[in-house]
């Protein structure tokens, strides 16, 4: 023993999950909008000095102390469907059955605590690419949340001719911000573009289990494969003019690179801008 810890310290053992208070912060809720049983969107308070570029994900954290599991925390990543000039955070959810995170999240009510690491991270972002004139925003299910921050970026407005935004969900109840994209025609900034030109910003929903008047219904690659998807847009999907992200159910994430891929497209990388950027969810 060297005299200076004549008493050994016994530290608490740590929680599942913890991590050093200085890497998050504690926010609270303050909106919750409920699209059906299974998705819904929240806003939480923002920090001042919290800053992301659209397309980002943050890491959200909860503490949980109840079932077989015991007392952890639990963190997810969530992308962020606001703007980066919002005075609020905002994400969009599902809700997993027996999903750890997302079983409590669904119950927390405004006012609530919520946790989120100061960092924020993900590369789903314009600066990846090589410059191109058309933006494809393809997403699944709540991939959709990163493209809804992207539109709200007058840079993606500026650097672009057009931008399309398709969705592919199961049922029509799931396309949810469609009201959001369609009231960018009103919107005092994006609308003027769009009086310019209306064609500038194209939406395609899809519904693969219910039919909808003006939306496609198969999945994003089998569209791809058909060329209906392009035939729908309006638009010819060619790496030398197109630049596409990809994000949400990792099957249909995967697909959609490969047949990418085979026309030519490259993953962009880190220092190594290319046509195309995904993001899979699981
Ligand atoms: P988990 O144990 O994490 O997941 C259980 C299973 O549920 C998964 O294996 C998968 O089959 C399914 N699943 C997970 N997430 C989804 C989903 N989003 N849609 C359909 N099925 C799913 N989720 C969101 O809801 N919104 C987001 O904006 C979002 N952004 C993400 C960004 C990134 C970069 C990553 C990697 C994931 C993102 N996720 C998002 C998924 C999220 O991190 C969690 O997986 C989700 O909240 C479920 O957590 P859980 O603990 O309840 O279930």
């Amino acid at each position: 023993m060297d005299g200076t810890t004549s008493t050994p310290v016994i530290r608490p053992a740590k929680v599942p999950g913890e991590v050093p208070a200085s890497r998050y912060t504690r926010q609270t809720i303050t909106w919750i909008r409920r699209w059906n049983d299974h998705l819904f969107s929240f806003r939480i308070t923002r920090d001042a000095g919290y800053r992301f570029k659209p397309g980002q994900f943050a890491r959200l954290g909860l503490y949980r102390d109840d079932g077989p599991k015991g007392p952890r925390y639990i963190w997810r990543a969530y992308s962020i469907v606001s703007a980066d000039y919002d005075e609020f955070l905002e994400f969009y959810s599902i809700v997993v059955p027996d999903g750890d995170f997302t079983t409590r999240l669904a119950q927390l009510r405004e006012g609530d605590g919520i946790l989120i690491e100061k960092m924020n991270y993900g590369f789903l972002t314009l600066d990846r690419f090589e410059r191109g004139r058309d933006l494809w925003l393809l997403a699944s299910g709540t991939g959709i949340a990163p493209f809804i921050s992207i539109l709200a970026d007058l840079g993606a407005w500026e650097q672009y001719e057009r931008l399309v935004l398709v969705h592919s969900v199961r049922k029509v109840e799931e396309l949810a911000y469609r009201d959001t994209v369609e009231s960018l025609r009103g919107h005092e900034v994006f609308g003027e573009h769009l009086a310019a030109d209306p064609s500038k910003l194209v939406y395609v929903p899809i519904v693969t289990r219910e039919r909808l008047d003006g939306a496609l219904h198969a999945r994003i690659p089998a569209l791809l494969g058909s060329g209906a998807l392009e035939a729908h847009a309006g638009i010819k999907l060619d790496h030398e003019r197109s630049r596409v992200m990809i994000c949400g159910n990792p099957e249909m994430v995967d697909d959609t690179r490969h047949r990418l891929q085979n026309a030519g497209y490259r993953v962009s990388r880190r220092g190594e801008p290319g046509h195309m950027a995904v993001e899979n969810y699981w």
